[in-house]
């Protein structure tokens, strides 16, 4: 697999495992557990680590490896391990790269799994954290201890699409000589890549964008070699490894991610436009938008701005569960990034459980809308949308 001879789209689609003598032209599916050698000093020379060959699917698949070798490539990544899903993948960055003592300086933007796991968890280990408001960038330095092991964000935040300066962060973590950890799932690599910025690793939900028809969970860490190293041991030993399955299927859809991505973006910029002087809107959130409190960040380190775009009913927590009920096209659904359009409404869902104050805290409101933007024409898009805000009033 050549990794490095071609622009990332051409990669994205050309990066492939070695033609078995098949001579297939699309990569088959290596569904097997193990893998077998031709003798016993061949066998012994795998688990000693002296040859490249495959041991057991826990630790590494051809397939697998695929998928791993595309996303490197797309992010710029020296190296990456895939997991069975976006949390596994955020996880293990945690638990392989800090240990009991440490400090972790998180955004509190950030995923509501992963605030599960840093609030939880991580202190059930031993491990601190802080969160700061990712709006004030000027607050992370000051947060920062002999003890602190990394930074944590995720930018465009889901689902508020608050945005960091990634450079800066880099600074920071380079000044003090700590890991920048960036969840980059909504960006995706085609929007942005945060290891050209300064960051050491990357995690991805691959179950959004990356598949982009809603079809399997998977999660991959990419970045430096060092760090990437700790966390293959943390998995290999405790396995969440990513399905063949999943992998062949993640690996063929990234054939279609540059695309996609455009055409997602595209769409989603004109649907923010379209919305944005609403009477039943207050504000519409986009990263193209120049109304987006950061949007100056946004265009200095994203290409376009994405897939989701976040919207305010003024009439509030009712109108959004009204609207909900009103869409014919729209799908009312948990997940994100799939050819078709979703709308949620985390004020009733995701985060009904919070208080306006603790939802404030992470970029909702109780009027807010998050659409993931399909691949559907984007004026029947816009045409459901617009039929559910008369019907929400
Ligand atoms: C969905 C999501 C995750 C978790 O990914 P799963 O594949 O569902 O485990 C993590 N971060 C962000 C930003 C997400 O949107």
């Amino acid at each position: 697999m050549e990794k490095d001879q071609y622009r990332p789209e051409t990669n994205a689609v050309r990066i492939q495992t070695e033609k078995t003598w098949q001579m297939e032209h699309s990569t088959p599916l290596f569904l097997t557990s193990s893998f077998t050698y031709d003798s016993a000093e061949e066998m012994r020379a795998t688990f000693a680590d002296e040859t490249d060959n495959n041991i057991y699917t826990r630790f590494s698949n051809p397939n697998v490896d695929e998928f791993v070798s595309k996303v490197c490539a797309l992010e710029g990544a020296e190296a990456g391990y895939a997991t069975a899903s976006g949390m596994s993948a955020v996880f293990a960055s945690f638990m392989a790269l800090m240990n009991a003592g440490d400090h972790l300086v998180s955004a509190s933007s950030i995923f509501g799994s992963t605030h599960t796991i840093i609030t939880k968890f991580l202190p059930k280990w031993g491990i601190e954290y802080s969160y700061f408001d990712i709006n004030k960038p000027e607050t992370v330095e000051a947060l920062i201890k002999p003890n602190t092991k990394m930074i944590f964000v995720e930018t465009p935040s889901n689902p508020g699409l608050e945005i960091i300066d990634l450079r800066l962060l880099a600074e920071i973590a380079d000044k003090h000589n700590i890991i920048l950890n960036v969840d980059n799932c909504f960006a995706t690599p085609v929007l942005q890549r945060p290891i050209e910025l300064g960051a050491h690793i990357v995690t991805h939900s691959a179950t959004k964008w990356m598949d982009g028809q809603g079809r399997v969970l998977g999660g991959v860490v990419v970045g430096r070699k060092d760090l990437i190293k700790e966390i293959h041991t943390f998995c290999r030993s405790t396995g969440p490894a990513m399905s063949p399955f999943n992998a062949w299927v993640l690996s063929k859809s990234l054939e279609t991610l540059y695309i996609r991505m455009a055409r997602h973006s595209e769409s989603a910029l004109a649907l923010a436009k379209a919305l944005e002087n609403n009477p039943h809107i207050s504000w519409v959130k986009y990263p193209m938008l120049e109304s987006h409190p950061q949007h100056a960040i946004a265009k200095q380190q994203m290409s376009a701005g994405g897939g989701i775009v976040c919207f305010e009913l003024k009439g509030g927590l009712q109108s959004g569960t009204r609207f909900l009920d009103s869409l014919k096209m729209l799908t009312l659904t948990a997940n994100l990034g799939d050819s078709r359009s979703i709308a949620s409404h985390p004020a009733s869902t995701t985060h009904a459980k919070l208080t306006d104050a603790e939802r404030a805290k992470v970029g909702i409101t109780a009027g807010m809308i998050r659409i993931s933007v399909g691949l559907e024409n984007v004026q029947d898009i816009l045409n459901d949308i617009l039929q559910a805000l008369e019907n929400s009033k």
